[in-house]
C-alpha cells in the first residue's frame, strides 16, 4: 500500500499547499488504489479518472502562483451515486435512471468543486438509498473491506467502504434513517448526519425529503469536521436550509476536552436483539468518556420504542410521493415505447422493469398508507408519534448536552442473511432512525471490535438541530482516548483487501 493513501485528509492537504506532494500525485495514488482493490470491494459505480486528474491539476497550478486554498483542497473525494454532478451518470443504483446524465450539479458538489475537491467518481448505494446493506443496489452489491464476505452497511455502503478500504480519504453520504452511521459503524469509520437543514439538499435525489440529509464520511473525526464545514451552511436552493451559520465544528473537533459534558445514555437503545460484543464496547466507551470527565447519566426516551414504525409509514409515503417522477417519459429507462403502445402502457412497463423489489414495496407501503380511507389511521398517526418522538428528545436535552447508543444493534451481517426477511434488515436501524424524525444531529464513531467477531463497533452521539458541534467535540476526544489506548487507529488493523486474514486475535 503506498503510504500516501495511508494519510488523513488534514494532512494530504498540507502537504499539497506546502508543495511536499502535488494533488495530481495523491489523485493518482487513489486511483491506482482503486483499480488494485475496487473488483474485490465495489466501492464504486463510476470513475471519472480524467476529471479528477484535471481538477487535480488546477489545484497545483494554484499552489505554484501561491494561492491561499481552503483546508481540504487538492483531496480526492467519493460522492454517493444520489447527487448530481454534471457530465457524470447518476444512477440512485437503480436501473430506472441507467443512464442518465444530470445537466446541473447539486450543490454540495459545487462546494466540493469551489473548495478545491478532487471529485474521483460515485460510490455504490442501495437502490434510491433504501436499505441497510447496498444489497438492494442495481448494479451489485459493494463488500465490507474488513470481510469480503459481508455487507458494508447501507445504505451509503459504498461510501464508507472506499473510505474504510483507503480507495479515498472521504466520502459524502445521505443519511434519512441511518444511512451514514450505520455503514460508519460496521467500517470502523466516522459518518455524520447534519442537523436536518444544515446541508443542501439541493441537487440531491430525493428519497423521504423531511429526513434525507447530506453528510461526511471520514476516517478520523477532524476530517469529517473539515468536510462538513466545506459543505455546510445555508443554500438558497433548498427551501428547508437553515439561514445561521454552522456551528464551529472544526475546533470542536480538535478540542478533545469533554470534563462537565453531561452524557445521556438512552435507556431504550440496547439490551434485547443487541449483540453482546456491541453492548461489551459501548458499555466500555461509557467507562471511558466518564473517565475523561464527563457526567453520565441514564434517560429514558419511551416513545423510541415506535421510532421504527413511524419511519416505516413517513418515508414510504414521502417515497411514494418522489418516485412517482420516475415513469419513462422524462429520465433514464424507457420500455415498451413501440409505436403501438400507450403512454400508460409505457409508464406502466418501465416502471415495472425500472425498479427494484424493495423500491417497488416502499411505494406501494406509501401508497397505500396516503390513500383516502387511511390516511389518518396510517400517515396521520405517525405523524402524530413523530412529534411525541421529538419531544422526548426535547426533555432529554432539558437533562444533558448529548446522547449516546450503540449505532446499530449488530455487527456486519453476511450477504444474504437479512434479504428476504425485511423487518430483520430494518432493525438494522432501529438506533438511528430517532434523529431523522427529529431532524436533530448526530453521527457515528468507531469503539473497537467485538470479541464474538473481530468485526467493527461503533458508538452513536446525538446533539440537538444546529449543535451539530457536540457531536464533534464527543468524537474528538474519544478518538485521541482511544488511540491512545490503542497506539493507533482501529483502521490500522483493518486486513488488506483480498488477504483473507483470520479475524482471530483481532479485538481489542
Ligand atoms: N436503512 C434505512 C432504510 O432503508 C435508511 C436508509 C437511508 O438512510 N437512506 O430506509
Amino acid at each position: 500500500m503506498s503510504s500516501t493513501i495511508k494519510q488523513t485528509a488534514a494532512e494530504l492537504a498540507r502537504r499539497i499547499a506546502a508543495g511536499e506532494q502535488s494533488s495530481e500525485e495523491v489523485t493518482q495514488a487513489h486511483l491506482d488504489r482503486i483499480a488494485q482493490v475496487d473488483t474485490d470491494v465495489h466501492a464504486f459505480l463510476a470513475i471519472d479518472a480524467e476529471r479528477a486528474l484535471q481538477q487535480a491539476r488546477a489545484v497545483d497550478a494554484k499552489v505554484a502562483a501561491g494561492e491561499r486554498l481552503g483546508p481540504l483542497a487538492g483531496v480526492p473525494i467519493g460522492v454517493k451515486d444520489l447527487f448530481c454532478y454534471q457530465g457524470l451518470p447518476t444512477t440512485a443504483a437503480s436501473r430506472i435512471l441507467e443512464g442518465w446524465i444530470p445537466p446541473y450539479n447539486s450543490t454540495v458538489v459545487d462546494r466540493l468543486l469551489a473548495a478545491g475537491l478532487v471529485i474521483l467518481g460515485k460510490t455504490n448505494l442501495d437502490e434510491f438509498a433504501m436499505g441497510s446493506s447496498t444489497e438492494s443496489s442495481a448494479y451489485g452489491p459493494t463488500r465490507n473491506p474488513w470481510d469480503l464476505e459481508r455487507i458494508p452497511g447501507g445504505s451509503g455502503g459504498g461510501s464508507s467502504a472506499c473510505v474504510a478500504a483507503f480507495e479515498a480519504p472521504l466520502a459524502i453520504g445521505t443519511d434519512t434513517g441511518g444511512s451514514i452511521r450505520q455503514p460508519a459503524a460496521v467500517t470502523g469509520t466516522v459518518g455524520t448526519k447534519p442537523t436536518y437543514g444544515g446541508v443542501s439538499r439541493f441537487g440531491v435525489i430525493a428519497m423521504a425529503s423531511s429526513l434525507d440529509q447530506p453528510g461526511p464520511c471520514a476516517r478520523n473525526v477532524l476530517d469529517a469536521a473539515l468536510l462538513h464545514e466545506v459543505i455546510g451552511g445555508h443554500d438558497p436552493a433548498d427551501s428547508t436550509s437553515i439561514d445561521s451559520p454552522l456551528p464551529d465544528v472544526v475546533a470542536a473537533a480538535r478540542k478533545a476536552d469533554i470534563k462537565g459534558l453531561r452524557i445521556g445514555v438512552v435507556h431504550e437503545l440496547g439490551g434485547e436483539g443487541y449483540a453482546p460484543g456491541v453492548e461489551q464496547r459501548f458499555a466500555e466507551a461509557v467507562e471511558l468518556l466518564s473517565g475523561l470527565g464527563a457526567d453520565i447519566v441514564e434517560v429514558s426516551c419511551p416513545h423510541f420504542d415506535y421510532a421504527l414504525a413511524t419511519y416505516y409509514l413517513i418515508m414510504p409515503a414521502e417515497v411514494s410521493s418522489n418516485l412517482s417522477r420516475y415513469d419513462g417519459m422524462r429520465y433514464g429507462l424507457r420500455v415498451g415505447d413501440d409505436g403501438s403502445a400507450s403512454t400508460e402502457q409505457v409508464m406502466r412497463f418501465s416502471r415495472a422493469a425500472g425498479f427494484g423489489d424493495e423500491a417497488k414495496r416502499r411505494i406501494m407501503i406509501g401508497t397505500y398508507a396516503l390513500s383516502a380511507g387511511y390516511y389518518d389511521a396510517y400517515y396521520g398517526s405517525a405523524q402524530k408519534m413523530r412529534t411525541l418522538i421529538a419531544r422526548d428528545f426535547a426533555n432529554a436535552f432539558g437533562k444533558c448536552d448529548v446522547l449516546i447508543s450503540p449505532t446499530a444493534p449488530t455487527t456486519a451481517f453476511k450477504f444474504g442473511e437479512r434479504t428476504n426477511d425485511p423487518m430483520a434488515m430494518y432493525k438494522s436501524d432501529l438506533c438511528t432512525i430517532p434523529a431523522n424524525l427529529a431532524g436533530i444531529s448526530a453521527a457515528s464513531f468507531p469503539i473497537g471490535l467485538a470479541a464474538e467477531d473481530g468485526l467493527p463497533v461503533g458508538l452513536q452521539v446525538m446533539a440537538p438541530a444546529m449543535a451539530d458541534d457536540r457531536c464533534y467535540l464527543l468524537g474528538g476526544a474519544l478518538e485521541a482516548a482511544l488511540n491512545d489506548r490503542w497506539g493507533s487507529p482501529l483502521l490500522d488493523r483493518i486486513p488488506e483487501v483480498g488477504q483473507a486474514a483470520g479475524r482471530e486475535g483481532r479485538t481489542r
